[in-house]
């Protein structure tokens, strides 16, 4: 059969999906275990009628978020883990060609939305320090702009005045993708009304240590969000997802907890790799990127075949042998530098 596929994805690959039984520390997860608010949903649900259907839009949902950050429900969209919000932002807006841009290094997801979109994903390399390049980003004549803060997988945020002047002085829609926001104090969520143009995503994957569920949403000013809560496909997000992310934001204990963690094991973590002769960036995340002096894909599953998995990134421009490591719990990090240390001495 003649080639019908669109021409922005026939480069895909499938994505990231080790098939390796490691400790997984690749994955930017929570490392507190379960959110404790799926047992507590679960026992409560059992006379669930999932006969019906959830709320097309998720109304409880957005009513909870609305209270939690002192905006309004329909300031929000929610779905199926914040890759569905980035998606629906992306199929609100795109039309066939259409350029987003977004800096390099990054998420890899991103550039798979605009494809799977009709999209062009054009990149703007960062800055020594991994700071945005402004002037670069508003030169190039597109349609959206996506970043992250902090950013995945360089871990740092971006300067404040960066991000503001790029939301300024960009007249379209522009996607703030704060992931990892609840490990640091910079957020661009409470700004949603006083820009037009402003979309920020969030998840209740990394500090809500719910990934298996899949639950995140996007939160923008009344006007921006309706339209897209139009293009979002009704009824995406579970009902049980849905009263688990609901009971999630209501106990905050856990969320704390690993956050406490991450503040405590970040600077350890990172004197640890340091010792071990590693270059060691600054992390404003849950997750640590450094760089071997070795191939770091043979440093992978080297340290893969000891028991645990960290992500290698180190094919990527600007990130040559660079590798990414979650932040554990004390005792997690430490059997991440022992075993580290066996693959150098074995090296
Ligand atoms: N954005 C970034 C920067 C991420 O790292 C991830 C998860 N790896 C996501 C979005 C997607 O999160 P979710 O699980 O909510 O789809």
């Amino acid at each position: 059969m003649e080639e019908l596929r669109r021409s922005t994805v026939r480069d895909l690959e499938l994505y990231y999906n080790p098939k390796v039984k490691a400790i997984r520390m690749d994955t930017s997860v929570n490392v507190v275990g379960p959110n404790p608010a799926v047992k507590k949903v679960l026992e409560e649900c059992m006379d669930m009628e999932v006969n019906q259907y959830p709320s097309p839009y998720s109304d409880d949902l957005r009513k909870a978020l609305a209270e939690r950050y002192n905006l309004e429900a329909d300031n929000f969209v929610v779905g199926n883990g914040s890759d569905e919000l980035l998606d629906v932002s992306f199929k609100s807006f795109l039309e066939s060609g259409d350029v987003v841009v977004a800096p390099h290094p990054s998420y890899v997801l991103h550039s798979f939305f605009v494809k799977i979109n009709g999209g062009c994903f054009e990149t703007v390399d960062l800055l020594p320090g991994f700071q945005l390049d402004v002037d670069g980003m508003l030169e190039k004549k597109s349609k959206m702009i996506i970043l992250c803060t902090p950013n995945n997988p360089t871990s740092n945020c971006f300067k404040r005045a960066d991000v503001k002047r790029l939301i300024e002085e960009y007249d379209r829609p522009i996607i703030v993708d704060e992931a990892y926001t609840e490990y640091t104090s910079e957020e661009y969520l409470s700004y949603v009304n006083e820009f037009d143009n402003l979309i920020v995503t969030r998840t209740f994957s990394k500090a809500y240590g719910l990934a298996g569920m899949r639950i995140g949403y996007l939160a923008a000013n009344k006007k921006l969000a309706t339209m897209m809560q139009k293009v979002k496909i009704p009824y995406s997000l579970n009902k049980i997802s849905e009263a688990v992310a609901i009971a999630a934001l209501q106990n905050t204990e856990y969320l704390e907890k690993g956050q406490k963690i991450v503040k405590e094991q970040r600077e350890k973590l990172s004197n640890g790799l340091r010792e071990l002769g590693f270059e060691v960036f600054p992390s404003d995340g849950n997750f640590i990127m450094f760089r071997v002096k070795v191939p770091s894909d043979e440093f992978v599953s080297r340290l893969a075949a000891k028991g645990i998995l960290i992500r290698d990134f180190g094919k990527r421009r600007m990130l040559e042998n660079c590798v990414r490591t979650t932040i554990g719990t004390e005792e997690l990090n430490e059997l991440l530098l022992s075993k580290i240390k066996e693959v150098n001495e074995e090296w």
